[in-house]
């Protein structure tokens, strides 16, 4: 992993908002500006969809992802590409230096198969995001766009025998990551509300979102 401190002062942030514990956040990067996601107290999960503003079927892809760097996780350096094989944001600085693409969303389906079927009605990132593109129409987002995603600050280490698990994370408070934008982009966020595993250590608490021009 390798970790680079950013060059930007967070007094110069032209969008600088807090999404609490469990919340969402839908907004448009520009290309050429830089997103910077904070997580604030630390050991929090940001699951994240990026999509092409101009024509959204074009969203990120974690496959193409992966295959163009030819690394599981996501870094200093890494393109983050569309399912048309175009990079649509890269990553231009980290503090802390585990991000996964692996392990998916939280939803009530896989909270239900996982835990119990009586967590089938708690909190979820996807339910997150569906509920921020019914609530923000303009963005022309439907939930059949809602593919595989980032989670940006979730330590899913990948062990010798080929198995996901969901570790104990090794975020921190006030670590950050930033990229910047290769064409406009809706960015997509759910603060994952999840409470069965650690990836949120069992205690949601906010993100910032910060965008530089
Ligand atoms: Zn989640």
């Amino acid at each position: 992993m390798t970790l680079l401190e950013s060059t930007l002062s967070a007094e110069n942030a032209v969008t600088h908002a807090t999404v609490d514990a469990g919340e969402s956040y839908i907004g448009l990067v520009k290309q050429g500006q830089t997103l910077r996601i904070v997580d604030i107290e630390g050991n929090e999960a940001a699951d994240t969809l990026f999509f092409n503003a101009q024509d959204t079927s074009e969203h990120y892809s974690a496959m193409d992802t992966i295959r163009e760097q030819g690394n599981l996780y996501l870094g200093v350096g890494t393109a983050l590409m569309s399912d048309r094989g175009r990079p649509m944001l890269e990553i231009t600085a980290d503090t802390c230096g585990r991000h996964d693409t692996l392990g998916g969303a939280c939803a009530s389906e896989s909270n239900t198969v996982r835990y119990d079927l009586e967590r089938r009605h708690m909190h979820s990132c996807r339910d997150n995001w569906i509920l921020a593109i019914s609530q923000h129409p303009e963005f022309g987002l439907t939930k059949r766009d809602i593919a595989h995603n980032i989670n940006f600050f979730m330590n899913v280490p990948v062990t010798p025998e080929g198995q996901l698990e969901f570790a104990d994370g090794i975020s921190g408070p006030g670590k950050y990551v930033e990229m910047t934008a290769a064409m406009d982009v809706v960015v997509l966020i759910s603060n994952c509300p999840q409470l069965n595993n650690p990836c949120s250590g069992f205690a949601p608490t906010p993100l910032g979102v910060l965008i530089f021009d």
